[in-house]
């Protein structure tokens, strides 16, 4: 085994661009493969390795992955741990079906089943909270809620000091527009979830969804962006304004030197727009902030007078 992590480990010295295991904690490793492609992390003990999450995305994929473990280890993979529901994060994990139990909350199976995704079908699920104990290590899952997802969860590893947070951080920088959607986001939960993360114990390193480590800054500050953000298209729907104005209205400039400000900035501000849409309560008087009287395709719905 020891002779295994010092090869992985003698593996990142040679940086050709090819797909690689790079050491993070004692037994916490993460595949540096296509930048911005989703995040492996491979946690590897006596008794066997815990996969984290996959891309299907050019080099570095799941059938890579499986004949590097098979090389660098003489244990089989015997979990496989899905983060979330989206299919850059769990793309064919199935390849660790023959020795795997695959592991998710019970709303990411609910979504892999429904439209037949490329991944693994999770064996277990869980709720809140799980614990999962090989080797000597021990592996807390949480759930804090409907947040970027409404089944994303986190890998906490106390005793390595490592969390393992994807899609709620962005890697190698810790300010930054973490994704460009929020259509599946509950954003009041995502806002407080943060928090909680940021004010987490016994976390050195964060593995965000893409790129490399970040810490727990990167939390706060993304929840300063999201919070302002929100605050601002809410300000812009009561005043009545229209999406048109509203992207012209909220550009974020003091976030500007955000990572990936260029790149998603108008696609937060749609997508918040249009979860703020349907979130907000409807207001039944003729005051200007009675935005929900047509949904933005163009049909009404605030017709509330009884019929005849
Ligand atoms: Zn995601």
């Amino acid at each position: 085994m020891a002779t295994a992590i010092c090869q992985a480990v003698h593996a990142q010295s040679s940086d050709d661009g090819s797909p690689r295991l790079v050491q993070l904690t004692e037994s916490v490793f993460r595949v540096v493969h296509r930048p911005m492609a989703a995040n492996t992390s491979v946690v590897v003990t006596d008794e066997g390795l815990i996969v984290i999450d996959a891309t299907c995305r050019g080099q570095g994929n799941p059938e890579w992955l499986k004949s590097e473990l098979d090389r660098l280890y003489d244990v089989p993979v015997k979990y496989v741990i899905l983060s979330h529901d989206h299919s850059d994060h769990i793309c064919g994990l199935q390849v660790f079906d023959d020795t795997a139990t695959t592991i998710s909350h019970r709303n990411t199976r609910k979504h892999i089943i429904r439209e037949a995704r490329n991944t693994s079908v999770p064996d277990i699920v869980f709720d809140q909270e799980m614990e999962i104990h090989l080797g000597g290590k021990t592996l807390y899952l949480y759930y804090f809620g409907h947040t970027h997802s409404n089944n994303l969860i986190q890998i906490h590893i106390p005793e390595e000091r490592i969390l393992i947070a994807p899609d709620l951080a962005w890697g190698g920088t810790d300010k930054a527009l973490v994704f460009p959607d929020f259509r599946d986001a509950h954003v009041e939960n995502l806002i407080d979830t943060l928090g909680v993360l940021s004010k987490l114990d016994d976390v050195d390193i964060v593995v965000p969804g893409h790129m490399g480590p970040t810490t727990q800054q990167s939390f706060l500050y993304f929840r300063d962006y999201v919070a302002v953000l929100q605050e601002r298209v809410l300000a812009e729907l009561v005043d009545g304004a229209t999406i048109e104005e509203i992207l012209e209205r909220v550009t974020m400039e003091d976030y500007s030197d955000y990572e990936n400000y260029d790149w998603w900035l108008h696609s937060n501000v749609i997508s918040m727009w249009d979860n703020m849409y349907r979130w907000r309560e409807p207001a039944f008087n003729d005051a200007p902030g009675n935005y929900q009287d047509a949904y933005p395709i163009g049909f009404p719905i605030g017709d509330y007078e009884r019929p005849e």
